[in-house]
């Protein structure tokens, strides 16, 4: 069974008992509504490593639109059933007040790659990410942390925060989960319409294409999508853009 932890000062004390002490442990921070994204991630963490732990926060700091956080999707009940499933052992689960006693007043911001891209269109995003990832590292003490190259801005940001504050942490890296039609797995795919559900494999096909980057925005605008960027960097193409009320992104190595 995994073990659920809501409150903070109980986990610390887990982590300083010999049950947790000086073994390899993998750490998955997610913000749940789960999907078979998030499920590699936990399989390879348990194959790397002696102990799993997965968290559950959905972080309010990374918002910066207030419906975006509201309406992002909830299925704890399932989540902690899929955790059991795939055999996680701890699920920290913490409230916002228990993660930010601070209220907040303490962040860190990386002045340089965070500014483009997603960040650009998303002020505070990666400043509230980074906070909380760290806040989450220094909680768990994980050997390795595992996420997803579907959020490819987030992951260099991860290791080079790593790197910037020695951290005794290994960041490693996982392939995007794919639908069978192409579309990246996301927890927001959850609130797509029918209709914008087919629509939205028009936006994973179109940045595999072997078009410009100008040629894909013109056409994802003919198709309905309020484009932010698609964008070509270090050797892979990034893009972002909102159906109805979704925004989805993804990346492709090119
Ligand atoms: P989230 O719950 O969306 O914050 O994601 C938690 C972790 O799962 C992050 O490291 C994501 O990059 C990763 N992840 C989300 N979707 C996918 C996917 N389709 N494939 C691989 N990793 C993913």
């Amino acid at each position: 069974m995994t073990k659920i932890y809501k409150d903070i000062v109980s986990w610390q004390n887990l982590t300083e008992s010999s049950a947790y002490k000086n073994k390899k442990i993998g750490f998955v921070p997610t913000m749940g509504a789960l999907h078979q994204g998030h499920a590699t991630l936990f399989g390879k963490s348990k194959s790397e490593n002696q102990i799993t732990v997965a968290s559950i926060f959905v972080n309010p700091t990374q918002f910066n639109n207030a419906s975006d956080l509201r309406e992002y999707p909830n299925k704890i009940e399932e989540d902690l059933e899929l955790l059991n499933k795939l055999e996680v052992d701890f699920c920290l689960l913490p409230s916002v007040e228990q993660m930010y006693p601070d209220n907040y007043q303490f962040s860190l911001e990386e002045k340089n790659f965070s500014k483009i891209l997603c960040g650009k269109f998303r002020p505070g995003h990666f400043s509230g990410v980074l906070t909380v990832v760290l806040k989450l590292f220094n909680l768990v003490k994980p050997t390795n942390a595992y996420f997803g190259e579907k959020d490819y801005q987030q992951f260099l940001l991860i290791k080079e925060m790593v790197s910037a504050l020695f951290l005794p942490i290994n960041v490693v890296g996982c392939p995007t989960v794919r639908e069978v039609d192409g579309l990246a797995m996301s927890s927001r795919n959850l609130r797509l319409s029918e209709a914008q559900r087919k629509k939205a494999t028009i936006f994973a096909g179109e940045l595999k294409s072997k078009k410009s980057c100008s040629e894909i925005m013109e056409s994802l605008e003919k198709n309905g999508f309020k484009v932010d960027y698609i964008e070509e960097i270090f050797g892979r193409r990034f893009g972002a853009a909102t159906i109805g009320e979704v925004r989805l992104i993804d990346n492709v190595s090119l």
